[in-house]
């Protein structure tokens, strides 16, 4: 029987030859509603790939993927991670750092992930990297999926180390079926470490109301657009709808009595968000920009020069499939050098 990878790769690269195919011969309309309608399949199968083992074997050995996924990822050691944060540090801004990894299910694995969080705390503070550089966990990393007390426990050891370190931990959000556990987990963190952030995700249709649930005093609120694919009860499906919620959700948090962490590389939520910041007379440490390590660097060196805070993500470790996947379903160029990539494999 063929494998269901390659399968899955060629389906996407004939429906993105049929987009090239229409892209002269259609009228403008048309070809704007049909390629805004396979973008969205094709982000659909690139998000569905990242849940296959046997595509993560496909890509994972694919020789053009170790280029692609440095433009994404610091590195896979610690000490890749520290090179990357003292550079952006130096050069002005902060840092969020993620030990790359999501869906664990074996004990040995979350407390190996707690571990490395330990040690690259430990290694933020003894280089005076705190607190410019904070950290990012996905509680799935934790074993949320399989134990969700212990994936609370290890994150509150997480937290704990931070706290020590003098900086932060912010809560991944991972896709819809976790998010009440998820939002539930933080409540219960910022009991004992209140700086702990949250991820609110402007695709789903309830989080308007949990902007303003979140916006309260000191509470530290990353506003994303959402990167999993989501169905339609949930979520909403057009870029349009997304970005109108990314922008309710964003006046919901910058009238609020909370820490804004405007996530999103979109050049028009970016100016949305300063004109917001006028709006609400905020000053630039009321709020900051976040950015993904590889994206729109120049923006991101713009912004800081302008005196605002920029923070960028930065993944590191050898568990960068899933990360990758999402990283290529956002941006259809991606999907094209993505295919290209498989095409040389398969
Ligand atoms: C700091 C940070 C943390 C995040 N944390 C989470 C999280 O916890 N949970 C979650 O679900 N999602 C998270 N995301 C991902 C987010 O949900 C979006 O999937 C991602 O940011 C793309 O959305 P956008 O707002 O940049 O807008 P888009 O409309 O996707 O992009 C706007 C423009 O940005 C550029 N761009 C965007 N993505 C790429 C790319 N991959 N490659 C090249 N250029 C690109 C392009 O120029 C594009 O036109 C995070 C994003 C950031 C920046």
């Amino acid at each position: 029987m063929a494998p269901v990878a390659p399968q899955v790769a060629r389906g996407a690269a004939a429906t993105a030859r049929a987009v090239l195919h229409h892209t002269g011969t259609l009228p403008r309309a048309t070809f704007t509603f049909r390629a805004d309608t396979l973008a969205v399949m094709l982000r659909s199968i690139i998000l569905a790939a990242a849940r296959s083992s046997r595509m993560e074997k496909l890509v994972a050995t694919a020789p053009v993927s170790r280029n692609i996924v440095s433009n994404y990822v610091a590195g896979t050691r610690t000490e890749d991670a520290l090179r990357v944060t003292r550079e952006l540090v130096e050069g002005g801004l902060k840092v969020t750092l993620d030990y790359l990894g999501e869906d664990t299910f074996h004990t040995h694995q979350a407390e190996a992930t707690r571990d490395e969080y330990l040690r690259l705390l430990a290694s933020l503070r003894a280089d005076g990297l705190t607190p410019a550089a904070e950290v990012s966990v996905k509680l799935s990393a934790l074993g949320q999926r399989f134990d969700e007390e212990m994936s609370v426990r290890l994150a509150e050891e997480i937290c704990a180390a931070a706290e020590t370190s003098g900086t932060t931990v912010t809560i991944d959000m991972e896709d819809h079926t976790v998010t009440d556990t998820t939002l539930d987990a933080i409540h219960r963190l910022r009991e004992t470490y209140p700086g702990t952030g949250a991820v609110l995700q402007s695709y789903l249709r309830r989080t308007e109301a949990d902007c303003r649930e979140f916006a309260a005093k000191g509470s530290r609120v990353r506003l994303c657009k959402g990167a999993y694919a989501e169905p339609e009860s949930v979520a909403y499906q057009s870029r349009l709808d997304i970005d109108r919620s990314y922008v309710r959700c964003l006046n919901a948090l910058m009238r609020g009595d909370g820490y804004p962490m405007l996530a999103t590389h979109d050049p028009r939520l970016v100016e949305i968000g300063i004109d917001r910041a006028k709006w609400f007379d905020r000053g630039p440490h009321s709020f900051e920009f976040q950015m993904l390590y590889g994206i729109r660097p120049e923006e991101q060196r713009r912004l800081a020069d302008e005196g605002y805070q920029v923070r960028v993500y930065v993944p590191y470790g050898d568990e960068w499939y899933g990360y990758l996947m999402r990283r290529m379903a956002e941006k259809p160029a991606n999907l094209g050098l993505f295919l290209r990539s498989l095409g040389r494999k398969v």
